[in-house]
């Protein structure tokens, strides 16, 4: 017996002891916690060890569209892209407007037929440039069936529809529908310009990248969005939506090459223990792309994402100044507090449940936007 315990004691010493030297590499300067020191007594040591791993091995990374942060970065500085007449209604609302930018993430747990209006997987159709695909939603109807495009994602057409109750909105002069629809709208927007909302290997799921997706979109933007140019100049009237909308999407798609190439190469070069590093968020640590190894992929891809997060900017408020025009420019004051329906209220209140509790997954096509990659 005494035997049995004295190679207990040695084998967990042992353990211990590898312990320590694993996580020492793989967290290097990042770990939020010391590691047991070797003076610690054997039962604490043990219970140390099984701790770190338990947060270690239990906290996901949250990942988000174009991460929370970025959507909401977007939509607060398209505001300031907007002519006098409708600036103040905008500024007035801006908080609004940035925090609301990622309901339709939200929404996914609550609606069936959100999910595929954040993204169209084009490879699942054709190659860039794609020029015999139909750019009208009529004519892509025709070609490959409703149900067959809801499957593969639909966001060309979402922010067209959107454009015109936008465009309704203001007619109305309806205060409520305009800053929801135009905070939605910027939503649906920005997920365009993001090249891995344009393909089916949304995640890198089929290349061995699976990760990249919120790597792309919420790592880099948060770490260095804060310094990127936001200059970008006025709003301006878009004569023909629909092209420029699929100008975005094949500009998205365009890079694609470049945003999964790039990563490939870039973590040939890298060991993994200083590809990863772990990261205190709240209450929890989880593991996330090392700042090095994000800042090498940003550099790699030559400012890509402050490009599409600009290209986002842009098109937002573009996109709410034509509203605004094909409208007929009506004076935004006054504008009228049309009080929402009871259907309205209770649909509002249930999505807002379903993405407090989270319960339910996420409909229709899996995406890595609100952490459940
Ligand atoms: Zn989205």
């Amino acid at each position: 017996m005494k035997a049995f315990f004295f190679s207990l004691r040695n084998r967990l010493r042992f353990y211990i002891s590898e312990f320590r030297i694993v996580m020492s590499a793989t967290c290097r300067s990042q770990c939020l916690l010391p590691l047991p020191t070797p003076s610690l007594k054997l039962p604490t040591a043990a219970a140390y060890c099984l701790l770190l791993t338990l947060l270690l091995l239990f906290q996901a990374q949250p990942a988000h569209a174009w991460g929370f942060w970025a959507h909401k970065r977007i939509n607060r500085i398209a505001v300031f892209l907007l002519p006098p007449e409708m600036m103040n209604l905008y500024k007035d609302n801006i908080d609004y407007i940035t925090e609301h930018a990622v309901d339709p993430d939200k929404r996914r747990y609550a609606t069936a037929d959100e999910a595929p209006r954040h993204y169209i997987d084009l490879d699942r159709y054709c190659t860039f440039p794609c020029a015999d695909f139909p750019r009208r939603w009529d004519d892509a109807v025709a070609m490959y069936s409703e149900d067959t495009l809801k499957a593969y994602g639909i966001v060309p057409w979402r922010i067209q529809q959107m454009m015109y109750w936008l465009t309704d909105a203001f007619k109305a002069k309806d205060k409520n529908k305009i800053l929801r629809l135009s905070t939605e709208l910027g939503h649906y927007i920005a997920d365009a310009n993001v090249p891995l909302h344009t393909t089916e290997n949304y995640n890198g799921q089929l290349t061995d990248q699976v990760g990249i997706h919120g790597f792309w979109e919420s790592r880099i933007p948060e770490l260095f969005g804060e310094d990127y140019d936001y200059f970008i100049g006025k709003a301006e009237f878009i004569q023909k939506p629909l092209d420029r909308i699929w100008k975005t999407i094949l500009e998205s798609h365009q890079a694609l090459d470049t945003v999964l190439g790039f990563e490939k190469q870039l973590s040939l070069t890298f060991a993994s223990d200083l590809k990863y590093a772990y990261e205190k968020r709240g209450q929890t640590v989880v593991r996330v792309y090392s700042q090095d190894y994000t800042k090498a992929y940003s550099k790699l891809m030559d400012g890509m994402v402050e490009r599409r997060m600009r290209s986002s900017i842009k098109m937002v408020a573009d996109v709410w100044y034509t509203c605004w025009v094909n409208a007929g420019s009506p004076k935004l004051n006054p504008l009228y507090d049309v009080p929402l329906s009871e259907e309205e209220k209770l649909q509002l209140e249930e999505e807002q449940r379903r993405w407090r509790e989270r319960t339910n997954p996420q409909h229709g096509h899996p995406h890595p936007e609100t952490g459940t990659e």
